[in-house]
This record gives structure tokens, C-alpha cells and sequence, in this order.
């Protein structure tokens, strides 16, 4: 896995209202960093400008070393996943939206990755046709089976760098630990970047960003953290 490195990033969505002022860490090789901090301080933009939605207004991102502007977008999105807050899905086939992003997938690895993530009585149900549909057109998945979905297909498109945001905001609490654990699974030897609310939830990262206003005003394990108050 690679290591990726925030270098005193800028950035504003508009001109007149800077948003992230001179950001900088790393996410070593297969670890894991954790953004914590209150709605609106810039947590997500991280996720957005390394996956090059937008691009750094100053500084730079780099994949081990290299700036992440001269990788071809095709590339980057590829060795990337993100498992978002509420994941959008296409009005098709659980396999379908497993698959999504990878066609070339056989079924054989399409049905191990939903295994995994525990959705698999949805695609083993398929020849009933319009009853495995998601969507408006047919069966209405939980929040909770929605990511798993989204869980499958990162582990079918195995890439080397995660961006988990938010990813179990949206859940009930019986739901939250269950999804949490299968991300924390999923996220082993890759390098991650989580996206959360509250402290609680990220007890193992490598290192904990606290964030405000667009700046990193604490950083440090979760234990130092704590000690800190
Ligand atoms: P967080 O994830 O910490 O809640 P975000 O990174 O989503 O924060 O947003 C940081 C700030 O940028 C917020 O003030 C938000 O209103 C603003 N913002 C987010 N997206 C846009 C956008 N597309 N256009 C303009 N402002 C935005
Ligand atoms: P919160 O409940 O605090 O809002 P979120 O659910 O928004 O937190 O985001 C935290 C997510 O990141 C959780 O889904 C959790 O599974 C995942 N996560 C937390 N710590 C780690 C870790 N060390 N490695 C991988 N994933 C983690």
C-alpha cells in the first residue's frame, strides 16, 4: 500500500471563504488516520481533493512521492474506494451494484465479495427477478444492507487507499458496530483515511487529526488524546 501525505493544502470552494489553511499529514503505507472534528470544519474536503473532485488551490497531495496532479484521474479513482455516509444505488441487481466498477468481475468473485460482507442472501436471490431490484422499482435495502453493498464492492475492487466517510453516521447503533467492525476488516494493510464524528469510534487509528475551522488544532493517539482532555 502507499503512503499518502497532505503538504500544507489550501483550498476553497469559493474565493472570499478559505476553507482548509495550510493542511499537512501523512497516512503511512497500510495505516489508518482519523479526522475528527464538528460539521462544516473541512473533514470531507480532505476526502474530495484526494480524490482529485476538486484539486488543491495550494500545496500539494502525493501518492508515495508523486503529486497527485500528474496521475491520470483514471488511475488515482482506481487504486481508491471510498465507502461514503449513505451510498447511492443504481436501480438494478445487488450483483449489479457490487460489480459496479469492475464489469470484467466474474460472478464467482462477485458472490465471495458479498459473502464477505454478509449480503449475500440478496444476490443469491436473483433469479426472482424484480425482488432483489433495489431501488423504486423493487426491494428497499436498510441503511445498514445498503453498506454493506457498498463494503462488497470495495472488496471487490481491492484497492490500495480508503476513504471511509462517515460510513456509519446514518446507522442504528446495533448496525454501527456491526458495520464498524467489517470496515475496520476491510481497512487492514490499506492506506485509510476515516471521516467520523466522534472519537470513540476510530480508538485504533494510527493517528487522530482534530479538526476546526479548517485547521488541525490536535493531533496524537486516541490515549494521548484522552489524556489531553
Ligand atoms: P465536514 O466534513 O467537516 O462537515 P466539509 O468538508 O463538508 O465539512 O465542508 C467544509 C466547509 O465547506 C463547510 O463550511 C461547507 O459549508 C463548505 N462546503 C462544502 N462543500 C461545498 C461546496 N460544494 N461549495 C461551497 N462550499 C462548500
Ligand atoms: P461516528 O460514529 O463517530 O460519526 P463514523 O461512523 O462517521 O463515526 O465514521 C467512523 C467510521 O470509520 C466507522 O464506520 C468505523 O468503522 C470506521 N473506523 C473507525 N476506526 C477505524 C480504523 N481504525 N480502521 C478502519 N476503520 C475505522
Amino acid at each position: 500500500a502507499p503512503t499518502v501525505r497532505f503538504e500544507d493544502v489550501h483550498f476553497a470552494y469559493e474565493p472570499a471563504r478559505p476553507i482548509l489553511q495550510g493542511l499537512s499529514f501523512e497516512i503511512p503505507a497500510g495505516r489508518t488516520v482519523a479526522v475528527v472534528g464538528p460539521s462544516g470544519a473541512g473533514k470531507s474536503t480532505l476526502g474530495r481533493l484526494l480524490f482529485r473532485f476538486y484539486d488543491v488551490q495550494a500545496g500539494r497531495i502525493t501518492v508515495d512521492g508523486q503529486d497527485i496532479r500528474g496521475v491520470t484521474q483514471q488511475s488515482l479513482r482506481r487504486a481508491i474506494g471510498i465507502v461514503p455516509q449513505d451510498t447511492v444505488l443504481f436501480n438494478d441487481t445487488v450483483a449489479y451494484n457490487i460489480a459496479y466498477g469492475r464489469p470484467e468481475a466474474t460472478q464467482a468473485e462477485v458472490e465471495q465479495a458479498a459473502r464477505a460482507a454478509h449480503i449475500h442472501d440478496f444476490i443469491a436471490a436473483q433469479p426472482k427477478g424484480y425482488e432483489t431490484m433495489v431501488g423504486e422499482r423493487g426491494l428497499k435495502l436498510s441503511g445498514g444492507e445498503k453498506q454493506r453493498v457498498a463494503i462488497a464492492r470495495t472488496l471487490l475492487k481491492n484497492p490500495p487507499i480508503l476513504i471511509f466517510d462517515e460510513a456509519t453516521s446514518a446507522l442504528d447503533s446495533a448496525n454501527e458496530r456491526a458495520i464498524q467492525a467489517e470496515l475496520r476488516a476491510v481497512a487492514q494493510g490499506k492506506t485509510t483515511l476515516v471521516i467520523a464524528h466522534r472519537l470513540s469510534t476510530v480508538v485504533d487509528a494510527h493517528e487522530i487529526l482534530v479538526m476546526d475551522a479548517g485547521r488541525i488544532v490536535e493531533r496524537g493517539t486516541h490515549a494521548a488524546l484522552l489524556a489531553a482532555g
